[in-house]
């Protein structure tokens, strides 16, 4: 079975839910970067004071700070590891891989979670975490399309990818990816 994952998709595809139920049932380390960051701002860190605002705005954070959160939180382990919003443009590409690559813990498969934008907005409006308003998610989609969408082409290429129809309920897309994982 594969043990090194990465969840890719624009915001609402559900990339948090699924990697959350499948680090539960395998126990692999689940690693996202936009909880990680919450967590900083519930704390009341300073990493969280930095962020807040461009986080509530719906932008990227700066790709050093996000960088130091997942150089500290994704060790090499023998279980496994599932990444979940990180990368998200071209730099966090070649900062991961640097990671990994001295990890010597390659990446295996990454999940495409593939879903129409209509359904990612009303998704998100229902949702209602702090940055789910119209006008953020407006911006999250924009930079989005813009910066982290060119990396399906890029693990496409590697023959990494896989898509995953995420316009379907929980249970058949849950089904499906561990299918793609054996
Ligand atoms: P979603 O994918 O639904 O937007 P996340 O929890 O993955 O939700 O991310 C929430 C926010 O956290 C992003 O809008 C961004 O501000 C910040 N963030 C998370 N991951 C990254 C990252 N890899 N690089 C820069 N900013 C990030």
């Amino acid at each position: 079975m594969k043990k090194h994952l990465l969840f890719l998709g624009p915001p609402g595809a559900g990339k948090g839910t699924q990697a959350k139920l499948l680090s539960e049932v395998t126990s692999f380390l689940h690693l996202s970067t936009g909880e990680l960051l919450r967590k900083e701002i519930d704390l009341g860190t300073d990493l969280g004071k930095q962020v807040k605002d461009i986080m509530n705005k719906g932008e990227l954070v700066s790709d050093q700070l996000v960088l130091e959160i997942v150089k500290k939180n994704l060790k090499r382990n023998n279980k496994g590891w599932i990444l979940d919003g990180y990368p998200r443009n071209l730099t966090q590409v070649k900062s991961l891989n640097d990671i990994l690559e001295k990890l010597n813990q390659p990446l295996e498969i990454v999940f495409y979670l593939e879903i129409p934008d209509e359904v990612l907005i009303k998704r998100l409006l229902l949702r209602g975490r702090k940055d789910d308003n119209e006008e953020t998610i407006k911006t999250r989609l924009k930079i989005y399309k813009e910066t982290t969408e060119p990396l399906i082409e890029y693990y496409k290429k590697l023959s990494q990818l896989e898509y995953i129809n995420a316009n379907r309920d929980l249970k058949s897309i849950s089904a499906d990816i561990k299918q793609k994982m054996a």
